[in-house]
């Protein structure tokens, strides 16, 4: 493989600004193989907690954060729980064959290795009050589809409206939504443990109903002592109805395109992704666009050509971050779907679109910093800008830039890991480790700051830089002044 300094890739991941979400899996288990991942512009790892146990993640983050300190990288964790996904019990022997028009029983009752081609158990036992004669079920993310006949006590009887192979543990979606699990589990109880524990920088919350399981799920971070963020998966009919209240009450949003096109058609899946974008980012929240962006991938080695326009159009969206799931954790080329979805990503930046911004035009600012950001964001759009250095404490200030379309990248100065961390899925900014002792001089500040990204190759002599930071340092959320300054003028 190509060096992994001085490299052509290393500028690439510099300049583009849409991150990239890789969850890992058995692929990603060498070491080798994740440092390229990173080399190649991976910024966010998932740990999905769907599948295998707390050592398994806890291993995998470990690994990841030794990797990344080898490559002088950041690199963020998301610990996705698995949340109430209703699903399958297991079959005899493995898995049957339903064709149209056959019975078929769901059945709270059954034992859990008993399925046959008649029936199959259900891990959701209160299924049966959920749902009516009439009703479609989904399973297996829509492969198979069944319509309710007749409940009974714990029975659902079902006709086979499209047939097909059926699996062990396959999930149940009805259509239109509205089953009633609540969203943290005891099993997500144990992972928010965990996942405060490996200090993960987010947590995902899967299938959340409403702004109170968000806050729930929150809570019993902070009881575990976790400081990390947490992103509401969007994947439920039903929340798309007060989504103003679940953004609010998130830190990032996922437009979970997996389970949200089972429950409301993909038909209205690309009107409602362009939707989410737009509301998280007027709201000041992060979203990431999720599921089978390059899905060929997993066998192939380049995308199709859909999967191209489909990441650049979710860029040109707005999202922050696109995300891999299968294809990087189960997939054949874990490196190489990193670096096509870095190349479309960028190629998609370039467009008018993705630069100019719109954002704001009408609405009044609450907070000192936002006015701040919002000013600098202008400015850098508007005046032949090179870079903006924002000093930051919390990440607010850079993440108030960051709603604002821009070429400029933003470089997240700061002394706390956590908060680089956390960076690390904001779009357009970049994490640098910044420290100067308090009571240093505003002229010795500002050398340190050109020089750093003089060093890094973002700016040279003669460039204008744009530079945030409050006059009280080490206080958060207080970024006060903005100033424009030369690179060699210090
Ligand atoms: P999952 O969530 O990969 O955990 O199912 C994403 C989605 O549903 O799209
Ligand atoms: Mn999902």
């Amino acid at each position: 493989m190509a060096s992994r300094t001085g490299d052509s890739r290393d500028k690439d991941y510099m300049i583009r600004r849409t991150k990239i979400v890789a969850t890992l899996g058995p692929s990603t288990d060498d070491p080798e193989t994740l440092r390229e991942m990173i080399a190649a512009g991976l910024d966010v790892v998932r740990v999905n907690f769907s599948h295998g146990v707390a050592e398994d993640h806890i291993r995998r983050v470990n690994m990841v954060r030794e990797c990344a300190r080898e490559e002088g990288r950041e690199v963020g964790v998301l610990a996705d729980l698995q949340g109430p996904k209703i699903r399958l019990e297991r079959f005899r022997n493995g898995k049957v064959l339903l064709k149209e028009g056959d019975r078929f029983v769901l059945d709270a009752t059954c034992d859990a290795n008993d399925g046959d081609e008649q029936r199959v158990g259900i891990t959701y036992k209160e299924l049966p009050n959920d749902v009516k004669p009439g009703d479609i079920l989904l399973l297996d993310d829509g492969a198979i589809v069944l319509a309710v006949e007749d409940v009974s006590g714990e029975t659902i009887a079902c006709r086979v409206k499209v047939g097909g192979e059926l699996s062990n543990s396959k999930g149940i979606n009805r259509q239109g939504g509205g089953l009633s699990a609540p969203a943290i589990t005891d099993k997500d109880r144990a992972d928010i443990r965990t996942a405060a524990e490996i200090s993960a920088d987010y947590i995902a919350v899967s299938f959340p109903r409403n702004a109170a399981d968000i806050n729930e799920a929150r809570r019993l971070l902070h009881e575990a002592g976790g400081q990390g963020g947490v992103v509401a998966k969007i994947e439920r009919a039903e929340s798309l109805h007060g989504i103003e209240e679940i953004i609010a009450a998130s830190d990032a949003i996922m437009v979970a395109r997996g389970d949200l096109g089972v429950e409301i058609g993909d038909a209205e899946l690309p009107g409602v992704q362009k939707h989410l974008i737009q509301l998280s980012r007027s709201m000041n929240r992060v979203v990431i666009t999720a599921t089978q962006m390059m899905q060929s991938m997993i066998d192939n080695q380049i995308p199709t050509r859909a999967e191209v326009f489909d990441v650049a159009n979710a860029v040109l969206d707005g999202t922050d971050a696109v995300m891999l799931s299968a294809e990087t954790a189960t997939g054949h080329y874990p490196v190489k779907v990193i670096e096509a979805m870095a190349r479309i990503c960028s190629g998609a930046e370039r467009q008018k679109v993705a630069i100019i911004s719109r954002h704001r035009m009408n609405t009044e600012f609450h907070h000192v910093d936002e006015a701040i950001a919002m000013a600098t964001m202008y400015t850098a759009n508007h005046l032949n800008v090179k870079a903006i250095a924002a000093l930051t404490e919390s990440g607010s200030t850079v993440q108030w830039m960051s709603r604002i379309s821009s070429g400029i990248p933003i470089y997240a100065m700061t002394r706390h890991e956590a908060t680089r961390r956390k960076v690390t899925l904001y779009r357009g900014v970049y994490p640098k480790a910044f420290y100067f002792p308090n009571g240093t001089d505003y002229v010795e500040i500002n050398r340190a700051v050109l020089n750093v990204l003089r060093e890094q190759g973002a700016v040279e002599e003669g460039d204008l830089v744009i530079i945030t930071k409050g006059d009280l340092m080490g206080i958060h959320g207080t970024t006060n002044v903005m100033k424009i300054v030369r690179v060699g003028d210090y």
